[in-house]
């Protein structure tokens, strides 16, 4: 299948020919006929391969088809993304893959001036990209309505629809007209957020080319078993091994990845950390000196999780085991990408075996083990791990438990999500 049979416009297809793309990837293949008809679409495929522009093309191409002026504060189409980074890079794809057309584009996210966000939403805009709070910080402002919303796309859907960021979601959809066509994209859709999409679609098309939560086949995985305490240590020997390998490290909490920058830095491994309480200009910094390979390594948390498209990358540590068991799966699908291959190594403690199991379950697949170097603490892994309660008497280890079937999702009761987002504001 070629682009040209797909029906594209022109201008988009002499685009796609810079870009230096040959033919569609399957999800791209599947989808684009289906939007370009308006139909609602939930779309999951395998990370790093081409949901963007499964989306992007073909709402450019109906755009281009039903050309309008658009109002003053006004929207046609509305991309949300849950991180910032995310949304900047969704808007540098759709300017590339649009650099033909006449049509305006805007990004709105947290952490910057909303001054020149407002001044360009009051020239109207083709296509906004946004992060969910400081659009509705925007709306209450006047500064931009939905009325005119004429497709709404929710990237990274599961994440979106979950609770962390469904009251914000709940309320733009309210906004946007009834009759929108509305899509949902993602790698991971778990079933109960499955069913929740269902009652914002009318009559969805549902294009899964892979099984839901496949990872990438050309991700090598595996995991190494080791005392938490022994972890610095580990990361800081295998980056030296591996130095000057593109490589993100994964923390699941923002002191956590300070302190690994830290020892690395120590050691004389150029690093640095990105999450949510640096400022938004050293989060750019840090992920632009990424990109362009002048930083070999980055050490974040879940910000980076998703979505993010460096196709150099191609280590990724899990420093900690996610307790959301999808976030694994989108934290190792930043390497692999378009087709390049990739390696994954977890660090799991014995209080994370869990997590692993859990991790394993979503996959449908065992993670290869591999030894600890030597002079590490070993890990006896024929014991159940004992945790310690609050009342300093250690837990019996209960060999009748049932498997955990919440994928290791957190008690719901502290309102933290299953992508480990408290708020939609605080990310964006
Ligand atoms: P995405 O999953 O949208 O982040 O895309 C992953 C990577 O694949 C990006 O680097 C895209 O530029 C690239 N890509 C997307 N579509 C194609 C295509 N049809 N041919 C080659 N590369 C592509």
């Amino acid at each position: 299948m070629t682009f040209e049979s797909l029906g594209l416009d022109r201008p988009i297809l002499n685009a796609l020919a810079v870009e230096g793309y040959t033919q569609p990837t399957p999800i791209q293949a599947k989808a684009i006929p289906v939007i370009m008809q308006g139909r609602d679409v939930v779309g999951i495929a395998q990370t790093g391969t081409g949901k963007t522009a499964a989306f992007t093309l073909p709402l450019l191409h109906r755009l281009m088809q039903n050309k309008i002026k658009v109002q003053p504060n006004s929207v046609r189409v509305l991309i949300l993304s849950p991180t910032r980074e995310l949304a900047s890079q969704i808007e540098k794809a759709v300017r590339s893959y649009g650099a033909k057309l006449p049509l305006k584009t805007a990004t709105v996210m947290g952490g910057v001036s909303m001054r020149p966000q407002r001044q360009k939403l009051a020239q109207g805009v083709d296509i906004l990209v946004a992060t969910p709070g400081r659009l509705l910080d925007l709306i209450d402002q006047k500064a931009c309505d939905l009325k005119r919303v004429e497709t709404l796309v929710l990237d990274e859907a599961d994440q979106m629809l979950d609770i962390g960021f469904l009251p914000a979601i709940r309320k733009v959809i309210a906004m946007v007209p009834r009759d929108r066509q509305m899509l949902l994209f993602s790698a991971t859709m778990p079933k109960e957020i499955r069913a929740l999409s269902k009652q914002h679609l009318k009559d969805p098309v549902e294009i899964s080319v892979t099984p839901v939560a496949t990872t990438a086949e050309r991700i090598e995985q595996s995991v190494m078993h080791v005392q938490q305490p022994s972890k610095m240590f580990v990361t800081s020997k295998l980056l030296k091994e591996r130095r000057g390998e593109q490589t993100i490290v994964f923390t699941r909490t923002k002191r956590g990845a300070d302190k690994v920058a830290k020892r690395l830095i120590a050691d004389g491994i150029d690093a640095a950390a990105i999450h949510g309480n640096k400022s938004q200009n050293q989060r750019e910094k840090a992920l632009a000196a990424f990109r362009n390979g002048a930083l070999p390594v980055l050490i974040a948390t879940d910000i980076a999780a998703r979505g993010i498209d460096v196709p150099g990358v191609n280590l990724i540590v899990n420093f900690d085991l996610p307790e959301v068991a999808e976030v694994y799966v989108h934290r190792i699908g930043r390497t692999a990408r378009a087709g390049a291959a990739g390696q994954a190594i977890a660090l799991c403690s014995p209080e994370e075996r869990k997590l692993l199991r859990a991790v394993e379950r979503l996959i449908s697949q065992d993670i290869a083990v591999i030894a600890a170097p030597d002079g590490v603490a070993a890990v006896d892994l024929s014991e159940e791990p004992v945790t310690e309660r609050k009342t300093g008497r250690p837990n019996k280890p209960n060999r009748n438990k049932r498997p955990n079937q919440n994928f290791g999702r957190r008690p719901a009761a502290k309102s933290r999500s299953r992508s480990g987002q408290r708020h939609a504001s605080a990310a964006n």
